[in-house]
């Protein structure tokens, strides 16, 4: 097991109040719905409300900007759901992506073996071991039943292509956007003329039926992925597995994850996947325990060599340097879009004092924050002052997500914004009408700042840039 260095042993987890009060923020405040809520909802699936949207695009373009527009060597694609299904056997999904699945004599309720409490801590041996369940005395939570031994559950989604609902037509929906990368690798490498070491980036929906599914977006079974394999001679992938696995760290604190929440943990040799030949996991301290945000993987050669011989397809690279043809080893960092977007939530979510109240906000990165500016009116009695908020809005609207509110009084609408995040508050009071000046207000320092009208645009963009460029040297 590695762990990171900075790891602090008493970091404090957010808690589970605070897991609590961020689903019923995101509620009331549309970040995240429950799916189908009016038929009562449907288990483990969530629905992304106007402000969850943005935020969920907003993680996704970073990931993809540090992935994609300020690299180089890595491409971006964008593959079906729905694949051949022989994709799946090749890559040993069909046979091997399974769970170890308990059920509860008495209730019939399925559990997760290792989710079970007391569980938790076994090896993946334990897990597959046919009498773990009655040397363990384990039972059941809900009702203290007897508890069958495990059996794998595939977590694969069946449906059917076509017309015709047979056997024949069996399709699965993607458990992992990792395999449409795999089988374009020489359609997305020979047409961008990439030399190795070369990626290939994707963000998109996964599906896995999962057995206990929960904690808010932590596990869901409709997911969204963002995932980069990187293609590699096989002698470079041992370093090149070295330099993601800090790259990757370093993107979540660099975003404002606290890095004592952070750490990695090293998949044990019995734990790792069949064609794994090392893993990391980039951990978070969540409040329901430290959990996987993002795996990183050296894969080998098994996804290409298995696709080949499938396929009857020659995925080698040929290397024009050194007239050498081989498979490319590959190099996967694995994230989840919702989690990530979970993460810098629940992280971010502040309570304080101030003035014998407490002011909760939401301390997100700019370039993370649903609105990046609430453009507000002092009087909303006074229609000259209402005209030029609007004026202010719509010209930042170009550039920006900018929203103009004026249902409350001002103390109150800075209160709503900060609970939402939005950093930077534009306010227009009787005085801007006559010195044409506006009061520009920081969201964590809570600072006031008086700036010309026409400079407001060029001020917040300017901030903006200084929240990036601290991204850059972090
Ligand atoms: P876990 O151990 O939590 O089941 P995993 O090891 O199966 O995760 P990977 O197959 O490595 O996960 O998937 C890569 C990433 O996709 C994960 O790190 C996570 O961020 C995200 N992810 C996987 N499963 C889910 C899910 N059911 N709901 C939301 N995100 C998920």
């Amino acid at each position: 097991m590695t762990t990171s260095p900075e790891l602090d042993p008493n970091a404090v987890a957010p808690s589970m109040a605070n897991l609590e009060t961020i689903v019923s923020l995101s509620k009331r405040r549309g970040f995240v719905f429950p799916s189908s809520e009016i038929y009562g909802g449907i288990n483990a699936v969530w629905d992304y409300g106007p402000l969850g949207v943005e935020l969920k695009n907003n993680v996704k373009r970073a990931w993809w900007k540090s992935m994609i527009q300020e690299r180089d060597d890595v491409v971006g694609l964008d593959a079906g759901i729905l694949m051949h299904p022989n994709v799946w056997v090749a890559s040993g999904h069909v046979g091997s992506f399974s769970d170890p699945l308990v059920e509860c004599g008495s209730c019939r309720r399925r559990f997760r073996l290792d989710e079970l409490p007391g569980a938790e801590d076994l090896s993946a041996t334990e897990l597959r071991d046919d009498t773990i369940v009655a040397r363990m005395g384990l039972r059941c939570p809900v009702d203290q039943g007897p508890l069958s031994a495990p059996r794998r559950f595939n977590l694969m989604f069946k449906t059917y292509m076509g017309p015709v609902e047979e056997e024949a037509n069996i399709v699965y929906l993607r458990p992992e956007t990792a395999q449409g990368s795999y089988v374009n690798f020489k359609n997305a490498q020979q047409s961008s003329r990439k030399k190795l070491p070369f990626g290939i980036a994707q963000i998109g929906k996964s599906f896995r039926n999962e057995i206990s599914p929960g904690n808010f977006v932590f596990r869901m079974r409709e997911f969204e992925q963002m995932e980069m394999q990187y293609f590699v001679r096989p002698e470079e992938a041992a370093d090149q597995f070295e330099t993601w696995l800090p790259r990757r760290l370093a993107w979540y604190k660099a975003y404002g994850v606290t890095p004592s929440r952070l750490r990695l943990r090293e998949h044990a040799p019995d734990e790792l996947a069949h064609y794994a030949k090392k893993a990391v996991d980039v951990e978070y301290r969540f409040p329901f325990g430290w959990k996987e945000l993002e795996g990183v993987h050296n894969r080998g050669n098994f996804d290409l060599s298995r696709h080949s011989e499938m396929s009857g397809e020659n995925l080698e690279y040929f290397d024009p340097a050194t007239n050498e043809k081989f498979i490319p080893f590959i190099v996967e960092a694995a994230a989840g879009a919702d989690r990530a977007a979970f993460t810098f939530l629940i992280d971010s979510y502040r309570e304080e004092e101030v003035r014998g109240e407490t002011r909760v906000s939401l301390a997100l990165h700019p370039d993370l924050a649903p609105y990046k500016v609430a453009v507000l009116p002092l009087l909303k009695k006074r229609p000259e002052i209402v005209q030029l908020c609007h004026a202010i809005k719509d010209d930042l609207k170009r550039d920006m997500m900018a929203v103009y509110d004026d249902t409350a009084a001002i103390g109150k609408l800075y209160r709503r914004q900060d609970e939402i995040g939005t950093p930077f508050c534009v306010t227009v009071d009787v005085d801007s009408l006559e010195d044409g000046a506006v009061t520009l207000r920081d969201r964590d320092t809570m600072t006031q700042e008086r700036i010309p009208v026409e400079g407001i645009k060029r001020a917040i963009q300017d901030r903006m840039e200084a929240a990036r460029r601290a991204i850059a040297g972090g």
